[in-house]
């Protein structure tokens, strides 16, 4: 009887979300999560566990602004001060 070995591994899931209204930007699929190619090896660590997120299901988040919010932030830049808004 042929068996068929599955190499098919399950990618891990990038979701890129905004970090003020936390709608879904994008999100990629990785073989292999490297942190670094995703740019975010010259951010302090700090700022990194704040940025990324790791689910235990190997999915990750990362948080930036979406472009609503980054054009809300430019017409209102004290929204800059603010973690939280409503649109
Ligand atoms: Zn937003």
């Amino acid at each position: 009887m042929f068996k068929q070995y599955q190499t098919r591994r399950v990618p891990m899931r990038v979701h890129y979300k905004c970090k003020h209204c936390l709608s879904t930007i994008a999100q990629l699929n990785h073989e292999r999560l490297n942190l670094d190619q995703l740019g975010f090896n010259h951010l302090p660590s700090d700022q990194k566990e704040v940025m990324v997120k790791q689910h235990q299901s190997g999915d990750v988040d990362v948080l930036v602004i979406c472009e609503s919010c980054e054009s809300a932030l430019y017409k209102f830049p004290v929204y800059h001060e603010l973690d939280h808004f409503i649109h």
